[in-house]
């Protein structure tokens, strides 16, 4: 069984002609709102693959938290420890223009209030699981909590560092694997990252974790542990929407592993699960089934 702890936000979606510079207004498109945020976007991957998925985070008595836990709940994701209230639902403010590039501005609201003690308030969920999966979108001292927990039960860790940032040494010694993009490999590693993924594989497996994944978008991925390193290509398809085809990587990641599978073949899955995701619209609305992976 897979826990994941982490995020839950409301993307709020505006299409416009020319983003807006300080003090203009411009008009866009209807607001679209979809469920996002990574906790939860990897929580939806894993349930829709069929695998049993709890979510420890936070979400408001509002709205945006009702969306949020439709959406899990209608994947099949365990919602009893997505915790409810004062502080509103994280949300992503996102305007894109007609090239597709868009900006962001992230209220981190209730998952900024995810902390130690709701961890060890999941102390069991935490130690029964077999996997546990994080992410860098609630405290990170919330997120040293699970990873303290989890080491001492014995539960294997997957974590995503996004946005990235700076690791505790225990932390990082914890991951088994450590999943990063290129943008993610070069802010850990800094300006002696290299050019490389196998470059930056070595570089991330130095700082101590027993294994990394390192993901090529449309090339596929790298596993690395210091037996060596494996590139395993992504099947070939026409892209449509890249949006959170890291988060069902990487919740397809957990679940394999969580199942027993070793690196390689988990990364093998889930460079199909990635790929099925970016041939549809959306984040979690992309996410494929087991059924729409094996038509790949
Ligand atoms: P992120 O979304 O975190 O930037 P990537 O872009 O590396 O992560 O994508 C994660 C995974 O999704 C890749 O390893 C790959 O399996 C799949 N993927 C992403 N983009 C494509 C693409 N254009 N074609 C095929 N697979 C893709």
């Amino acid at each position: 069984d897979l826990l994941v702890v982490g995020s839950a936000n409301a993307d709020l979606v505006i299409h416009v002609d020319r983003r807006p510079d300080a003090g203009e207004t411009v008009l866009g498109s209807d607001l679209a709102t979809h469920p996002g945020g990574k906790g939860a976007n990897q929580a939806v991957a894993a349930a829709r693959l069929g695998a049993r998925t709890a979510l420890l985070a936070r979400v408001g008595d509002d709205a945006h938290g009702r969306l949020l836990t439709g959406s899990l709940t209608s994947a099949g994701v365990d919602t009893t420890r997505v915790l409810s209230g004062d502080t509103p639902t994280g949300v992503a403010l996102i305007t894109v223009d007609p090239s597709g590039d868009n900006s962001i501005v992230v209220s981190p609201g209730a998952n900024a209030r995810l902390t130690p003690a709701d961890v060890a308030g999941a102390r069991e969920l935490l130690a029964a699981a077999r996997v546990v999966s994080l992410q860098l979108e609630i405290p990170l001292e919330s997120v040293a909590a699970a990873v303290a927990a989890a080491t001492e039960a014995g539960t294997r860790i997957v974590l995503n560092p996004s946005p990235p940032a700076a690791l505790p040494r225990e932390v990082l010694a914890g991951c088994d694997p450590i999943v990063v993009n290129e943008h993610e490999a070069r802010v850990l590693l800094g300006p002696e990252a290299g050019d490389t993924p196998e470059a930056w594989a070595a570089g991330l497996l130095a700082l101590g974790p027993r294994s990394v994944v390192v993901t090529l978008g449309a090339a596929g991925a790298l596993a690395a542990t210091a037996d060596g390193t494996v590139r395993i290509p992504s099947p070939r398809v026409a892209a449509v929407d890249t949006t959170g085809a890291g988060d069902s990587f990487t919740g397809a990641l957990a679940w394999r592993l969580g199942a027993g599978d070793d690196l390689v073949t988990a990364v093998r899955f889930a460079v199909r699960v990635g790929a099925a995701a970016v041939k549809k619209p959306g984040a979690q609305e992309s996410f494929p089934t087991l059924e729409e992976v094996g038509q790949l």
